[in-house]
């Protein structure tokens, strides 16, 4: 028997109804590339909004059509995700540290209409013009009084909304119905499209929600360092609005000094990136020998949150919260707040659970497997594949059959390419990428625990462990890392001292090269893909005294 219920659709618009009307107070904050901050509040932001869904119906945009972004953090930003959506339009969000390849790949894959940059990327898109669309149009995110220069032809931001209503009935269409796209970086091949709808966008902001209902409080303020271009920054857009903070854009300015600032001068509560950001503003935390005012919540994602960085920010009372997903997953599949019951746990146990991943959140499923496919316990030991569930996963790719075809397993689950385990209590703990795991004499060593173990070396700014070709062993690990400025670099066999208390000795690093950068990816990852390329030439220490 069928429940008699009102069947509503869950639409982007509705966030954006529910935020202005219950939260008039709430702001957003942006850090703008004119150079200066500027604020709005949460109606004066659904007002504006509304004036740029009538600005792009002029312009043609019409339902399911793509219109991309590429743009910093700021309200203008936040501005395109719900118009675009708002009108049945896919907000696709291009991540401005792809290459100009994989730009041009997905810009063409993408079929744009419209392009709206922030006014930094204007020379980016000069560059590569010629290989886009011949009838995309691009309108730049400033107004009259700051546009720049562009030698080729643009639509001015602030031009479009001038003397557009802020009357509007959003569009009423199938909540399955496509809001937003936004490609995974493709470190091998080209890359594939995750192609969000409003029911999966409105349950995910929810679902943030609910997960962070014990840090979002409701005019405490929210800052995304995780870039509105990618992912769409975890869901804050969505969540925020939910839950009624304020939000604190950073716009291009990432680095430690600059977001200290912001942070002070906002009193930001809760911030959000991925660890290399963390680096950056611990950095600037010691230099002051303070932290920034108000700041009490640090959510980490995107890659393993070393255990160092969480012990200094636990330790200056910033609780963390471990956050792990991906593109195909909306992005975010578990978050790390401990339970009531472990209050009392002792700093290294709360510790030891916050540098795992987290448990589940609400609608995702998730499960390990052996080689063969057969579910593995969730005991805390047994390590395999990690697969995922839920409505806020992808079920294909966009326009790509053949990695559509490759994406689910028999059942159903998506393969995430992550090796995990799961305690008894749903704790996860990704081991690895599967492509990234050390094999060494059958037996494998996970890359993510050398680096976790050796980062907590004071000497040892930065570091990652790779495989490299063993005659005897097939791989040994090594480890690349980044010198700590001032301390002692470390040697091999104090590295391998330090490591043996939490590893076996097979699993120890054969060999140390230092650099004075990793390679990152264009999410802000190391990237092992270019790390492996750079170290070509490298032998195994053992092949060097053969030779
Ligand atoms: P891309 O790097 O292509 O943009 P995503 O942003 O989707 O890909 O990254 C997803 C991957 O990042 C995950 O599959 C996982 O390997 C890694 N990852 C994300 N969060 C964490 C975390 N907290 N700990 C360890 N790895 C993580």
């Amino acid at each position: 028997m069928k429940g008699m219920m009102m069947h509503r659709p869950l639409l982007v618009s509705e966030i954006l109804e529910f935020g202005a009307g219950a939260y008039p107070n709430a702001e957003i904050v942006s850090v703008r590339t004119e150079g200066d901050v500027h604020r709005e509040t949460y109606p004066e932001f659904r007002n504006r909004t509304v004036q740029l869904a009538h600005a792009l119906k002029a312009q043609g945009v019409e339902l399911g059509d793509r219109v991309a972004t590429l743009a910093w953090n700021g309200y203008r930003h936040m501005e395109l995700y719900y118009a675009i959506s708002g009108i049945g339009a896919i907000c696709h969000t291009i991540n401005p540290r792809l290459s100009a390849e994989q730009l041009i790949y997905i810009v063409n894959h993408a079929e744009d209409k419209l392009l709206f940059l922030d006014t930094t990327f204007v020379p980016l898109i000069a560059a590569v013009k010629d290989h886009l669309p011949k009838d995309l149009r691009y309108v730049v995110m400033t107004d009259a009084g700051h546009m720049p220069d562009a030698p080729y032809e643009v639509l001015c931001y602030e031009d479009l909304l001038a003397g557009q209503s802020t009357d509007i009935e959003w569009p009423e269409f199938d909540e399955d119905t496509a809001s937003g796209l936004c490609y995974t970086s493709g470190t091998t091949g080209n890359p594939k499209g995750a192609l969000y709808t409003h029911r999966s966008t409105v349950l995910h902001g929810m679902m943030m929600s609910v997960m962070q209902s014990s840090t979002f409080k409701e005019g405490a303020s929210v800052m995304p360092v995780v870039p509105l271009f990618h992912v769409n920054a975890w869901g804050l857009p969505y969540s925020s609005l939910i839950s009624g903070m304020n939000m604190v854009m950073p716009g291009p300015a990432m680095d430690g000094e600059s977001l200290f600032k912001l942070m002070d001068a906002e009193k930001v509560f809760s911030a959000w990136g991925v660890p290399t950001i963390w680096q950056g503003l611990l950095g600037e935390i010691k230099k002051q020998g303070r932290k920034p005012e108000g700041f009490e919540d640090v959510v980490i994602g995107g890659a393993a949150a070393p255990r160092s960085m969480i012990e200094a920010f636990e330790k200056m009372d910033v609780g963390v919260g471990h956050a792990w997903g991906m593109t195909e997953m909306s992005p975010v599949g578990t978050h790390g707040v401990l339970p009531k019951w472990m209050d009392d746990e002792p700093f290294d146990v709360r510790v030891d659970y916050k540098s795992m991943q987290g448990r589940r959140c609400i609608g995702v499923d998730l499960k390990i497997v052996d080689e063969e496919g057969n579910r593995l316990p969730h005991d805390g030991k047994a390590v395999g594949e990690l697969f995922v569930r839920g409505n806020t996963v992808v079920s294909g790719y966009f326009k790509n059959e053949e990695a559509t075809a490759k994406a689910l397993d028999a059942d159903g689950w998506f393969g995430t390419g992550d090796v995990a385990k799961i305690d008894e209590h749903g704790f996860m703990s990704i081991q690895d990428r599967a492509k990234d795991l050390i094999k060494s004499g059958g037996e494998w060593i996970s890359s993510i625990d050398l680096e976790n173990v050796a980062m907590s070396m004071p000497g040892i700014a930065n570091a990652a462990a790779i495989g490299v070709k063993h005659p005897r062993w097939d791989e040994r690990p090594i480890l690349v890392a980044v010198a700590a400025e001032g301390v002692e670099q470390p040697s091999i066999d104090e590295i391998r001292d330090h490591l043996s208390s939490h590893f076996a000795k097979w699993q120890l690093p054969d060999d140390i090269v230092w650099v004075e950068t990793l390679p990152m990816t264009a999410t802000g990852k190391i990237s092992k893909l270019n790390l492996r390329k750079d170290l070509a030439d490298y032998t195994h220490p053992e092949l060097r005294e053969s030779a």
